[in-house]
């Protein structure tokens, strides 16, 4: 497995390089972001009633990515995943670290024992990476005001994928697959997106800064 990611990451990261022709065989000017459908393969992730984790990351990332190719110049899209595979985490991180990107997201969706609603997006806690805050940020504002998602902030935490890139890197809940009510939210094509609209609508704020 880590062979076969490692040669799509080879192969992938050529790819860019040709599609970035004239202007030179790997451009460097080019903004690279690899989203990461978090799970798949024999990790579903967390379960509802009716859907799995690892089938609302993929989707809404799918989703994100087409949003972001269509709709932004000299923008790279790179997905960890496009299919029902495992991969681990220690792999996502170096994959995006070997394809050089400029920013990695990584969507997930939540899930509690107890009653539990809304959106979070988390940042590494130990070491604070102004860009990693911003783009945080401006996901959240997007599914609180655009998708009218309830906002439970931004969050630090120590997970592997945000530890192990380089680059400024977060990791969306996308919602409660636990809650019956958001469950079918993350289920239906409306929702999801809803939800990558709003990723794609952050990241476009997101260049507009790093622009300035
Ligand atoms: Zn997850």
């Amino acid at each position: 497995m880590k062979d076969r990611l490692f040669i799509y990451g080879i192969l992938g990261c050529i790819f860019l390089g040709l599609s970035a022709k004239p202007v030179s065989v790997y451009s460097e000017e080019r903004f690279r972001i690899v989203l990461d459908a978090g799970h798949g393969g024999r990790d579903q992730g967390a379960a509802g009633r009716k859907i799995q984790e690892k089938e609302v990351t993929l989707k809404i990332a799918q989703r994100a990515a087409k949003y972001i190719k269509r709709r932004t110049r000299g923008v790279d899209v790179i997905l960890t995943r496009n299919r029902d595979e495992f991969i681990s985490l220690n792999e996502r991180a170096n994959f995006a670290n070997f394809c050089q990107a400029d920013l990695f997201i990584s969507i997930h969706a939540n899930s509690a024992r107890g009653y539990a609603e809304g959106t979070e997006t988390f940042v590494w806690n130990k070491r604070h990476n102004p860009w990693s805050f911003k783009l945080a940020r401006l996901i959240q504002k997007e599914y609180t005001e655009r998708g009218k998602r309830k906002n439970r902030g931004v969050k630090k935490a120590n997970f592997a994928v945000l530890r192990n890139t380089n680059m400024p890197a977060v990791l969306t809940e996308v919602g409660f697959i636990s809650n019956a009510k958001e469950e079918k939210y993350l289920k239906s094509r409306k929702g999801r997106r809803k939800l990558a609209y709003c990723i794609y609508q952050a990241v476009k704020q997101y260049l507009k800064t790093i622009d300035e």
